[in-house]
């Protein structure tokens, strides 16, 4: 870490997704001034993405009032919490963990991490279950997101271990991209495929997803299957490859085993059978098996990348062994630019893994049923045999019903906001009420789980903190702590080493101290002690070689990492042999009906990440999309003569919440889509019974893959139906600490039936700077609501005072026993909040004003009109780039002037060169050459 004012820049990486971007981090040791990609790094050689992009605005913003700064206990359930000392929370915490283990035993504890946690964070907190408290009832959040890709590699090719490197991006001929959207959900990746398709425009992209997604706009071949027949279209191209000789039989002989099994069942899939299950035209089909059955004749290669539209399903395991099936059978594996490669959603779901830190797994990617690996492990830690316990723990799922069963005393939860991410949020809800003690250990104030605890450990955030990351492409970075964390709050290893010390003491002083620990490299190197022999081997590194350069595993020795994996055809298996696995598809976890006649797939955002505990505390990330809204096939929305922005509610059979609509032309009929940001944060409301809205997860289902335990976020059905709110408010302005009214705003949302709120403004980005200083501040807060009738005059005289709309210069209109108001304040000439209460129609026409920051129609009385004097101003526009501020009403004004003749290519250089869009980060080039269309075929 820099000393206070000296300017220094170091290496690290980002915290968000899976790619492992390596940035270069300045700060002056106070606060971080600039992140910048590392051009170094080989995962993103300089290029980040928007969310990679902001990350020291991001750390700006949590460094006030929006971080936990000190320990918090709240006496009683309901009670505020209040602050504590260190001291006081070690003790309570150590105390009553040692009653709870004395009286209820080990397995009465879950642990509950994240992959977002660094190796040395995660192996300290697995070492704290297996070894001190004695369970398995630890798990993470990468359950959600990985365990199916875990579960298939394992299955398949007998290890958790991605047999593929980036750099096969440039090399492949044809990309198979599988339920997943890297144009937004890892768009450095993305941009590297795109370069690669610049540089060798033969290159064929096949994109297989039920959504026309950007990453399938773009793609040569757009299968948008149907939701649940991932296996029926692979085996319908495998059956093609079958009967079209196009199989790599030497391959299949040498280095695999099971073909007949799979082959004897691939007879049935024939074109006309599997189009017509899939949903897909018969020519798409043969297509796509043209490309990649040949790809190997004439000496190409496939490399197939998929994410959780291929494991977050019922059937996570077998659509990625039926993946694997397809390269194996083509012999397209272990060989630079081929192979299955699972992109990893978080930046160190690989870390956890690799320690061993979730119910199913043990360290050194061992297994709980193996007595002699087992006994490796309690040897390294200087413990008996049979110390350590064998069966699996509680997963993620697991973990939460037993709670909501009363089976678990204790809950740590740490770095993760389940109260937002686990599917079925009613009864996950119910879980956290019911544990008698809820320890929640996290960085940012205003997660929804925070609610639920009883005692709070703040921790250090991304910046704060050192350690190491392991990436999609088994690639180890490390990252640097270049600030102190805020206050008292401490690396998540300190915390977890302190109560091991103090716990042991209680519980078990006479082994060996078990966390004697007194830094991140001292566990690093544990850890990689622990791995040496195994596929992970990581004895050829160290702290100083990964300053250097990131490196993958495995690396036995120095300058021996491997970049790929069974190059020489022998696999993981005892046998040497990869698996293929006979798979048939398998229903969907809840079928469409007559009742529930939708099927609700759900997704990411270009701007947002998860559950947006960081990327939320931007304005300018909300400047995509503003609002949860419910994409629904334009035709079927004018079938019914619905309207875009239309309410209805959305009700599975957990339950239900009331959203806007959003007519998309990327959803097929029947189905739906929600981006899975949105918890209760942001979109809050009452159910049909009264109970809070808990964000998307309210309508989730918890229904699993049997085996990864991983459950199918993107199926769950749902009804819809019109809702009438004759009473609507809206509320927008501008606030000089946004985020500070935010988490005011928030208790509101379960007052009204609807209720959403998010940020706006450009703070954060590059024009925050001139626009704050125009108007005294760059951000502000929208609140939109609607109720079966109006609330109580007097409540809403409160959240009126939150928005500063009963002081200062204020123009006004009251009805209240009609529940209508009219509100607007300004600053000099320029609209600074209006309130619309009862009839929110006139916000078509305020808002743009003060969006804008327009002057505001003079003289100002005419504002309290419902309509704009003079006519409409041009609804505010979505903002395509979020780096430098450019609007999709601006796009499609300069793109109107431009010659029909231009091609899309021109065109999109000339909107660059004129505004600069797309010039940075680039992660809106897909959205831009969408609107543009297919100009020309040159251009397409
Ligand atoms: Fe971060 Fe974007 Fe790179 Fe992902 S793609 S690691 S979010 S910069």
């Amino acid at each position: 870490m820099e000393a206070a004012g000296q300017i220094k820049e170091i290496k690290s990486a980002c915290p968000y997704c899976g790619t492992g971007c390596g940035v270069l981090l300045k700060s002056d040791g106070r606060r971080i001034l600039e992140v910048r990609g590392d051009p170094a790094h080989p995962a993103n050689f300089g290029r980040l993405c928007g969310k990679g992009a902001s990350l020291a605005a991001v750390s700006q913003a949590a460094q006030g009032a929006r971080r936990l700064h000190t320990p918090l206990l709240r006496p009683a359930r309901g009670a505020p919490l209040q602050e504590i000392s260190w001291e006081q929370a070690y003790q309570i915490m150590t105390e009553r963990m040692a009653q709870i283990w004395r009286v209820h035993g080990a397995d009465a504890f879950g642990l509950y991490v994240s992959g977002q946690l660094l190796t040395e964070d995660y192996y300290v907190f697995n070492k704290l279950a297996k070894a001190l408290l004695g369970t398995n009832n630890i798990d993470s959040n990468s359950r959600l997101c990985m365990s199916s890709a875990v579960a298939g590699y394992k299955q398949s090719l007998g290890a958790d271990a991605p047999p593929c490197s980036y750099a096969d991006l440039e090399l492949a001929d044809v990309v198979v991209i599988i339920g997943a959207n890297p144009a937004w959900a890892h768009p450095v990746l993305y941009r590297r495929l795109e370069a690669a398709r610049a540089a060798r425009p033969e290159m064929k992209v096949i994109v297989i997803d039920p959504r026309r997604s950007d990453t399938a706009a773009e793609a040569d071949l757009h299968l948008a299957l149907l939701p649940g027949s991932d296996i029926t279209l692979l085996n319908g191209i495998l059956h093609l490859c079958c009967w079209e000789g196009w199989l790599d039989q030497a391959f299949i002989a040498q280095h695999t085993s099971g073909f007949a099994a799979l082959r004897e069942q691939l007879r049935d899939c024939t074109p006309a059978l599997v189009a017509q299950r899939c949903g897909i035209a018969q020519d798409d089909l043969l297509q796509a098996a043209r490309w990649i059955g040949q790809a190997a004749l004439q000496d190409k290669r496939v490399l197939s990348l998929y994410c959780q539209g291929v494991n977050q399903s019922v059937q996570g395991v077998a659509n990625n062994s039926a993946i694997i099936n397809l390269h194996l059978a083509l012999g397209q594996i272990g060989k630079p630019g081929a192979g299955p490669f699972s992109l990893t959603g978080q930046p160190n779901a690989m870390g956890g893994r690799e320690v061993g830190a979730m119910a199913n797994l043990a360290s050194g990617h061992r297994n709980l049923g193996n007595h002699e690996e087992m006994a490796q492990i309690a040897a390294h830690w200087g413990l008996a045999a049979q110390d350590l316990p064998r069966q699996p723990g509680l997963t993620a799922l697991q973990m939460f019903d037993a709670a909501a069963a009363g089976q678990l005393k204790m809950l740590w939860i740490a770095c993760t906001n389940p109260a937002h991410s686990i599917p079925d949020q009613n009864r996950l809800r119910q879980a956290l009420q019911t544990t008698p003690f809820v320890v929640v250990q996290e960085a940012m104030a205003d997660v929804a789980t925070l609610e639920y605890a009883d005692l709070v450990l703040p921790a250090a955030a991304w910046g704060e903190k050192e350690g190491t990351l392991t990436n999609s492409e088994r690639r180890i970075s490390r990252v640097h702590a270049a600030i102190p964390a805020p206050g008292q709050a401490l690396a998540d290893w300190r915390i977890v080493c302190e109560v091991g010390r103090r716990l042991q003491q209680l519980l078990k002083p006479a082994l060996p101290p078990l966390f004697a620990f007194d830094s991140g490299e001292a566990i690093w190197r544990e850890h990689q002690a622990l791995c040496a022999g195994r596929d992970l081997d990581i004895s050829g590194l160290t702290y100083a070689s990964l300053e250097q350069a990131p490196q993958q595993w495995p690396c036995p020795a120095p300058g021996q990492a491997q970049a790929r994996l069974y190059q020489d055809g022998r696999f993981a298996h005892a046998d040497g042999r990869a698996r293929f696995i006979a798979l048939t598809q398998a229903a969907l976890p809840e079928r469409c009906d007559a009742h529930y006649p939708f099927l609700l797939n759900t997704g990411r955002l270009r701007d947002q990440w998860h559950g947006m505990s960081r990327s939320g505390l931007l304005p300018a990330m909300f400047g995509h999309v503003e609002q949860a809204c419910l994409q629904m096939a334009r035709a079927d929305m004018a079938r019914r003569g619905w309207q875009d922005g239309q309410l209805v509610r959305v009700a599975s059979r957990r339950g239900n919440l009331i959203l806007p609509l959003q007519a998309s032309d990327e959803v097929r009929s029947g189905q739906l889509f929600l981006p899975m940001h949105w918890g209760a944060e942001y979109l809050g409301g009452r159910q049909r019974n009264g109970a809070p809205v808990y964000g998307v997860n309210t309508l989730s289902l918890a229904a699993h893959d049997p085996v990864s335990r991983q459950p199918a976020l993107k199926h769950a059905a749902v009804q819809l139906e019109t809702v009438d709110l004759p009473w609507r408010m809206q509320i927008f302005a501008w606030d000089a600490d946004a985020p500070a009214l935010l988490a005011a705003v928030r208790p509101w949302l379960a007052r009204f039936d609807y209720a959403a709120c998010s940020l706006f403004g450009s703070a954060g980005s590059a024009g925050s700077a001139a626009e704050a200083h125009a108007t005294g501040c760059g951000a502000g807060v929208r609140l939109w609501a609607g109720a079966a009738s109006a609330p109580a005059w007097g409540s809403v005289q409160d959240l009126l005072a939150l928005f500063g709309l009963l002081e200062g210069d204020i123009l006004r209109y009251a009805d209240p026993a009609r529940g209508q108001a009219r509100l607007v304040k300004l600053a000099g000439p320029r609209l600074q909040a209006a309130a619309l209460l009862g009839d929110c129609a006139a916000a078509d026409w305020l808002w743009p004003i003060l969006r804008g920051r327009q002057d505001a129609p003079m003289p100002a009385w005419r504002l309290l009109g419902p309509q704009a004097p003079g006519g409409q101003p041009a609804p505010a526009a979505p903002m395509v780039c979020q780096c430098m501020q450019v609007s999709q009403a601006q796009l499609e004004t300069l793109f109107s002037a431009c010659p029909p003749d231009m091609d899309q290519a021109a065109c999109l250089a000339h909107a660059q060169a004129q505004l600069q869009c797309g010039t940075a980060c680039g992660s809106c080039v897909p959205q831009i050459k969408r609107m543009l269309g297919p100009r020309s075929k040159a251009a397409a």
